[in-house]
Order: C-alpha cells, then structure tokens, then sequence
C-alpha cells in the first residue's frame, strides 16, 4: 500500500465513524429527501454502549437527511413501569421502587437500571414525567400514557418535521454529495494516474475549498436554528479543515432536536405502505399478543393505544391483524407453527397458541 491509498483507507475510515451516531436501542431512523419513499434505519441492538448501540446512518452518496423516531420505552403497568431497554427485552420497575433522575441524555430509573434517551432535554422531560406518574391512580397513569401514545402517533406532525428538516439541510446535502465524491472517486482516481503530482495537489486545493464554503453554510443554516448546537463555531471550524465533519455536517443539523421524536408508526406516508404495514403488524402483535392473552377481558394497555390509532387511520382489522390460514396451532406473536397438543410459545415467554379452526 503507498502512503496516498493508506491516507485514502484512514479517510474513509474516519468518513464511516463519523457516520455512527450512539442512540437509544430502540430507536428507529428514517432516511430520505424528499415527501414520501424514506427507509428506516434501526440501530445493532446486540451492541450495548452507554445504554444505547450503534446506528450507521445512510454512508453513500446522494446525501440523506435523517429523522429519529423512538417506540414507547415507558409504559404503565398496574403495580409497575415496564421499560423497554431493546425490542426484546423489557423490565418492570414497581412504582415504589422508582426514583427517576436524568442525568445528560441518561435516565436513571432505579439503583441499577439505566436507559438513553436522543436528548438530555428528553431526558428531563421523562424524569418529570415519570415522577408525576408514580403519584397517580392506576386509571389516571391509562389516560396518562394514552395521552402521550397519541402525541407520538401525529402522522402529519412526523412527515411534516422529517421533510422539513430535509429542507433545511438540502444545500449542505448536495455539497456533501459533490465533496464526497470529490474525496474519493475524483482525488483517487487522479492520484492513480498521476501519483504525488501538482494535478493531486490541485485537487486537494478544491476539497479544501468545498470544506470552507461547507462551514460557511453549516453557520448559516444553524444562525437562526431553535436549537443550540453545542460548540457550533468549533464544530464550523472543524468542518473547514477535517473532510469527514464537512461531509456529515447535515447531520448535526438534522439531528439535534429538543422535541419528543415520534413514534415509527407515526412515519405512515413518509414510508412505503406496505413496509409500513409490516411494521405496524409487528408492533401490533407485540404489543397484543401477551401471555394470558386468550383470557384477558381488555387489551393491553399498548394495543390499546395501537387500536385506536389504526381505528383513526381507518385501517382493517385483517390488514394489521390478518387472520391465521394455517391448519396448524400458530403463535400469533412470532407466526411460529406448532404440532397439534401444544398449546404455548416458549420462544415468546409462553403466549398462547392461536388453534386453527376446526
Ligand atoms: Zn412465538
């Protein structure tokens, strides 16, 4: 390897950690430009660090703008607060044992449970929440977090701010496009030809110069911003000298945000339909199909805040629930088939087979 393809592999290299961004577990990322055909993106829940993992968010040109949706992490049991830590695992915390604290974009929840939140404004907003929580009657934590699920689930509101934020970085996106490639197909490719040459030397001239007018416009897009963002002159001064931070300068300015994020649900049109639906069958069988489910009178407290939600969308039953065609005994949380005789999923903590008719 010669000194310019080994600076080349540190280059890309750089460019890929600076597209990692540490987020809550749970959360869900949404990639696109313009009203509608954005793709979501989840974080590798399997990689735990500082109580969130790793998210790679969309590495290759053209640019994308980014949006986070975060499912509901807090939900009200009768004797507990069931936290959502990764989309398989949850806790219980029983009310009495439960002292929030938020501490930067953590909460701590009691002695040893700790969980990530996108922002320490977030964070804050659900120590508050929470501890108003734990003084309320079982019935008014139901209106409570019913409340809260239809704040998250405003399909208007989330296209409206995904597309929005879009807007807002649209010229620092295609001058990324442009430096990107600039860096490495344009750089390279003249550095193959020509080695350690003025014509390399002169193209290095021009990245430097897309970096100055990038921080140029990453200042002026950030001036009249609601939202602080940290250190935003060094970070501009950065962007002016270091190609990595020039070309993800979009995403600092997409993804600081004080405001709750929606629920992923929520992306409905954003979204392809039918991804969508697939993702709200997924939610809706997790959230529905709980052991003991044949026997409870009511929904659980997430479906029902599901229901109402595809009630409002005017969304079938069959569509988000569709009925099992299979002859045999069938877990309606996993779609796992069973033998005749079998009546539980032990994949899915015991739920109740769903019989086929007879
Ligand atoms: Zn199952």
């Amino acid at each position: 390897m010669t000194d310019g393809q080994m600076l080349l592999a540190v280059f890309v290299l750089l460019y890929l950690i600076e597209c990692l961004r540490l987020v809550p577990s749970t959360a869900w990322m949404a990639s696109g430009t313009g009203k509608s055909g954005w793709r979501s993106l989840r974080p590798w829940m399997r990689l735990q660090i500082g109580n969130g993992s790793p998210l790679l968010l969309s590495p290759l040109p053209p640019m994308q703008a980014h949006a986070l949706a975060l499912p509901w992490v807090f939900v009200p049991d009768h004797d507990s607060l069931r936290v959502r830590l990764t989309d398989s695992m949850s806790i219980h915390i029983a009310w009495d044992k439960l002292t929030p604290r938020a501490e930067e974009t953590t909460l701590h929840l009691d002695v040893t449970t700790r969980v990530r939140l996108p922002s320490k404004n977030l964070a804050e907003l659900w120590q508050q929440r929470l501890t108003e929580w734990r003084g309320l009657t079982p019935d008014q934590r139901h209106s409570a977090f019913l409340k809260h699920a239809r704040s998250t689930l405003d399909t208007k509101a989330a296209a409206k701010a995904a597309t929005e934020a879009a807007q807002r970085t649209r010229s620092l996106r295609v001058l990324a496009t442009i430096h990107c490639l600039w860096c490495f197909g344009v750089i390279s490719v003249l550095y193959h030809r020509f080695g350690d040459s003025v014509a390399v030397l002169a193209a290095a001239g021009v990245l430097l110069l897309l970096q100055f007018i990038q921080s140029w416009l990453f200042l002026r897009s950030t001036r009249k911003s609601h939202i602080a963002i940290p250190y935003r002159r060094w970070r501009a001064l950065g962007i002016a000298f270091l190609p990595q931070l020039a070309m993800r300068a979009f995403d600092v300015v997409n993804l600081t945000t004080d405001a709750e994020p929606p629920h992923p649900l929520a992306w409905r049109g954003l979204l392809d339909e039918k991804r969508w639906l697939e993702h709200a069958r997924q939610f809706w069988r997790e959230s529905r199909y709980v052991p003991g489910w044949p026997l409870n009178e009511s929904l659980p407290l997430e479906a029902e805040a599901l229901q109402k939600f595809f009630r409002h969308e005017g969304i079938a039953e069959d569509d988000y629930d569709p009925p099992a065609a299979a002859k045999l005994p069938t877990c309606p949380r996993c779609g796992a088939e069973f033998q005749s005789g079998i009546t539980a999923c032990s994949d899915c903590g015991g739920v109740e087979l769903r019989q086929p008719a007879a």
